[in-house]
């Protein structure tokens, strides 16, 4: 009971790539790039196994961005055409490249990556892939007739992806829709039918990730827009709960969604967040505690899976080091009073 695992990203070693920004540039290349890729997964990895976590990830150190990483090697997007786009629902503009064919897989973009990990650790494996409806909203679309078709044209690849890192032996395969709350509307439209087709065979767990961004300035300024209460979920939860995804990530820690949402995911696994990743402050491992007790008013403890609330790549790594810590303390001491 009260698993453990972190929501994606972590921070990269500032010998590897441009520490805290969110698009950094590497510092190696070539074969040296994949090695010193594989070092820094195999640091987190260790991290997070001697911290109790038990469903650990590679902390997406093999990928610049956690939706560019994945569409990097995509055939069908010109890397040359970049388009200002406001994403998220114009919260913030990015620099993003344009589809202007049809989009194709070429071959695998994780697979060496995943094998990797699967090689070097016993526990539970969670790896991290970009949602179709997220990807649709940081990619420029002058190909496909609408962003729903070219969603699904996504899903088809993602799925190819699952599949792959499936049969690698890897665990939990999570996808990051941090695009769903701000469109709330498409999610039940078109969004979930995109997941589901991007999930369509796996047996293993499927997880989306979904959250008000990174703690960066200008998700920070969006939030002082959203009022004392972000009720934005209640919109799209009911879809999401009669979905076939298995788990649900979510921010709980410090965050002004009331946990009562959480009772409309009665049939879900639910990762709760009790980490916040907006400030460089460490939890202590009773203030963890103290936020999961919270969400089992509204959730079985037997579905809780303890959490970071969001990836935390643009944090500082020796503070990502300690919330983890903090993490897999918390989760233990509450273990411990459930008996
Ligand atoms: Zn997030």
């Amino acid at each position: 009971m009260l698993e453990t695992t972190v929501a994606g990203s972590l921070p990269k070693p500032s010998w590897l790539a441009e520490p805290k920004i969110l698009w950094p540039a590497w510092r190696l290349d070539g074969d040296t790039l994949f090695e010193g890729q594989q070092d820094a997964a195999l640091a987190w990895i260790k991290h997070q196994e001697d911290a109790g976590i038990d469903i650990v990830s590679d902390g997406e150190q093999f990928r610049k961005h956690f939706v560019h990483g994945f569409l990097e090697t995509i055939e069908g997007i010109d890397w040359q055409l970049m388009t200002t786009m406001g994403i998220r629902n114009d919260r913030y503009d990015a620099q993003v490249p344009t589809v202007t064919s049809a989009v194709r897989r070429p071959g695998s973009v994780h697979g060496a990556d995943a094998s990797f990990c699967r090689d070097n650790t016993k526990r539970k494996l969670k790896f991290t892939l970009p949602g179709p409806m997220t990807i649709c909203d940081t990619i420029a679309n002058a190909h496909y007739d609408s962003r729903p078709h070219m969603a699904m044209a996504f899903a088809d690849l993602l799925n190819a992806e699952a599949r792959e890192l499936e049969a690698l032996g890897v665990d939990v395969i999570q996808f990051d829709e941090p695009a769903f709350n701000a469109f709330m509307g498409d999610v039940v439209e078109w969004g979930v039918d995109a997941l589901h087709r991007a999930i369509d065979g796996l047996k293993c767990k499927t997880a989306v990730h979904i959250c008000y961004g990174y703690g960066i300035q200008q998700n920070i300024a969006w939030k002082a827009t959203l009022g004392e209460e972000w009720r934005q979920y209640e919109a799209f939860f009911p879809a999401l709960n009669d979905s076939r995804i298995d788990q649900v990530s979510l921010e709980c820690a410090n965050s002004k969604v009331p946990l009562s949402v959480l009772g409309l995911l009665k049939d879900k696994e639910i990762l709760v967040g009790a980490i916040d990743v907006a400030t460089e402050v460490i939890e202590s491992p009773e203030q963890v505690a103290e936020t999961l007790r919270g969400a089992m008013e509204f959730v079985d403890p037997e579905r809780i899976i303890a959490c970071t609330n969001c990836g935390m790549a643009p944090l500082p790594r020796t503070v990502a080091e300690a919330k983890i810590t903090a993490l897999g303390q918390g989760a233990a001491l509450l273990r411990q009073e459930l008996g």
